[in-house]
């Protein structure tokens, strides 16, 4: 079984590579890159102008499985990542039940091992059914499969739980991943909290409910030494802190989505709930953060945060409506978009921030085309004209703010562990 993908510009930030050149997939593993690569009965994908890059890794998905079948399954997941440009996405852990327990995690590693068109690494939960109050069972967890932990949809809102979980975190060499938002400044608002909300007469979330939290865990985490995460960041005083913390030799990291690179809350469709998510879609400013946060670095890793929800949930007033959108078809074409055809980074550091950013918090042995490395590679073009009909979506949810848009740029073929899981001319 072997796979050469001829003539690509190969892109290769693990190991500073970026030259024209063949990669040969052999036996699931990465067996060279070099110019005139042969295999005999490989098979043959010529990327002439293209890019191929390691894998794409998205940390932040939410699959539904098990519990919530109706919105995504870990098949319908998987093949929307796929389809996406990513090899290999991170689940959190607020199914049905919660995965707070290593007969979960296996279950959700079983399926996948059945049914994922690519590789599925679970996130198990802080606290036994993310409810903030007692610790979940980290160690047969990770010995399940779990490669971090998480109560994403919720944060840990006590401070001394918090700063157990960091410490049991720390002993298991797990990263710990917060969602950051204070409840009780939240305080059921739905979307960011400023001009358009008065405006549209909703209730807001300030951006000072993720601050306070990011505040409080910066100081957790020099206190016990914990790798500690910031689930999608998206305020200029969260970024600051960060930025200010990992200066000060802080092992701490975070991700931004592409929603809050892309959008502001000046440019929601009024009432309209694909626009509704946590954290909100901040303001111009905090946008710009977002975006200075990536170039500097602050900002380690692009995450789709893909929270898939049936039209039924969606389509209810606002106020009503559950938080997230799905967003693994259309992440690539968005950082090619925002970020690098309007030259705030390079396409070298966009691929780092889908590979060796993600790579270096969740540690899962992937992002790199080195040889030996597992077969996991992204293949993309930075012109493609291509039309985002969410309809047409792998996913079985269709929340989206995207649906229509036509993107310059996107994926062309995503091989893992060797094979082709998805290929545009055949989709
Ligand atoms: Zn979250």
């Amino acid at each position: 079984m072997a796979i050469v993908i001829k003539n690509g510009r190969v892109i290769d930030p693990a190991s500073q590579t970026d030259r024209v050149a063949d990669v040969l997939i052999v036996d699931g593993r990465i067996a060279g890159v070099a110019p005139n690569l042969a295999s005999s009965k490989a098979e043959i994908l010529d990327a002439t102008g293209m890019i191929v890059a390691p894998g794409f890794i998205d940390m932040h998905v939410h699959l539904r499985e098990p519990g919530f079948e109706h919105a995504e399954t870990i098949e319908s997941g998987s093949r929307a990542a796929a389809a996406g440009g990513f090899t290999s996405i991170c689940c959190m852990p607020n199914t049905k039940p919660v995965n707070d327990s290593a007969t979960v995690t296996s279950y959700i590693v079983e399926r996948a091992r059945r049914l994922a068109a690519v590789n599925v690494f679970p996130i198990g939960a802080i606290t036994k059914g993310s409810a903030g109050e007692e610790l979940s069972a980290m160690g047969g967890m990770k010995g399940a499969g779990a490669v971090a932990i998480s109560d994403d949809g919720l944060p840990v809102m006590n401070a001394r739980v918090m700063r157990r979980a960091m410490e049991f975190a720390r002993s298991y060499r797990l990263p710990i991943i917060q969602h950051c938002e204070d409840l009780n400044l939240s305080a059921g608002g739905d979307m960011h909290e400023g001009v358009q909300s008065v405006r549209w007469g909703l209730r807001g979330i300030p951006s000072a409910s993720e601050d306070v939290m990011v505040a409080r865990d910066l100081v957790l985490a020099q206190l016990t030494g914990a790798r500690y995460h910031v689930a999608h960041i998206s305020t200029r005083n969260a970024i600051g802190m960060l930025e200010y913390a990992r200066r000060h030799g802080l092992h701490v990291t975070c991700e931004t989505t592409p929603h809050h690179f892309a959008l502001t809350e000046e440019q929601m469709a009024p009432y309209d709930s694909n626009y509704k998510m946590k954290p909100p879609l901040r303001s111009g400013c905090d946008r710009t953060a977002v975006i200075e946060g990536i170039v500097a670095g602050t900002i380690s890793a692009i995450a789709t945060d893909h929270a898939p929800h049936p039209g039924s949930e969606k389509m209810q007033e606002f106020e009503r409506c559950p938080f997230g959108i799905i967003g693994l078809e259309t992440a690539l074409a968005l950082a090619l978009e925002e970020l690098v055809h309007t030259e705030k980074i390079t396409l070298n550091r966009m691929v780092e921030l889908f590979t060796t950013g993600p790579e270096s918090v969740m540690r899962l042995g992937r992002g790199t085309l080195a040889p030996g490395a597992p077969g996991d590679v992204t293949v993309f073009d930075t012109d493609v004209s291509w039309t985002y009909d969410v309809n047409q979506s792998h996913s079985r949810s269709r929340n989206s703010p995207f649906h229509g848009r036509t993107f310059r740029g996107g994926p062309m073929a995503t091989v893992v562990n060797g094979e082709f899981a998805w290929r545009r001319d055949r989709a």
